[in-house]
């Protein structure tokens, strides 16, 4: 395998997959570590992804990896279809499809992204990763990742304890709302073709 040479390397697929599995030499792990330390959020959820992803195929008793989990691994790493335009100007409700409450990260994947809570919602072909970090008894940290297209062009609208909140994703799909009450969150994806409601989070 090429290993990344210095800590400015994004990390490649094959990369992510040996440090979960700790088969990297002592230089990859070091530059992978030293990488995995910048605010880089794309390879941060490249990591938290396929942690997930190994954490379900490991608990998979068959030892197969379904057809299902191939396709959204592949899914990651590459464009997802646009959203059809049926679904232009509907709002639907998203799916909740993570929640590291239930379904506890590998520790390779914690001891490179801490020990907040991640949800992992899915609609249509959006995908949105959040993690949340308390900051103290009423207020929370929400970090989060758009999977979509144009991710600039979405708008996340949290409501909570009667405040609105509203965060604009980077080009990466990276967005950050901090001091956000820590109450039950009300939140919506608002986008160039339609709008999305996620299940409640009490955080
Ligand atoms: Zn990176």
């Amino acid at each position: 395998m090429t290993s990344p040479r210095s800590g400015t390397r994004h990390l490649d697929m094959q990369t992510v997959l040996d440090h979960l599995e700790d088969k990297l030499d002592a230089g990859a792990r070091r530059a992978a570590e030293e990488h995995l330390g910048r605010p880089c959020s794309s390879c941060r959820e490249r990591v938290r992804e396929m942690g997930a992803l190994l954490e379900t195929m490991r608990l998979d008793t068959t030892g197969e990896v379904p057809a299902w989990l191939h396709q959204r691994a592949l899914d990651v790493f590459h464009p997802r279809a646009q959203v059809s335009p049926a679904r232009r100007l509907l709002e639907s409700l998203a799916e909740l499809v993570f929640d590291s409450l239930s379904q506890p990260l590998p520790m390779a994947a914690r001891r490179s992204i801490g020990e907040a809570r991640r949800l992992r919602f899915q609609a249509d072909t959006l995908v949105i990763d959040l993690e949340l970090e308390r900051e103290s008894t009423s207020s929370v940290t929400l970090r989060g990742w758009l999977q979509a297209p144009d991710p600039a062009l979405w708008r996340i609208q949290v409501q909570a304890a009667g405040e609105e909140r509203n965060a604009h994703p980077d080009s990466s799909g990276a967005f950050l709302l901090e001091a956000v009450p820590a109450s039950e969150l009300q939140i919506h994806l608002i986008g160039p073709h339609g709008s999305y409601r996620l299940p409640s989070v009490t955080p």
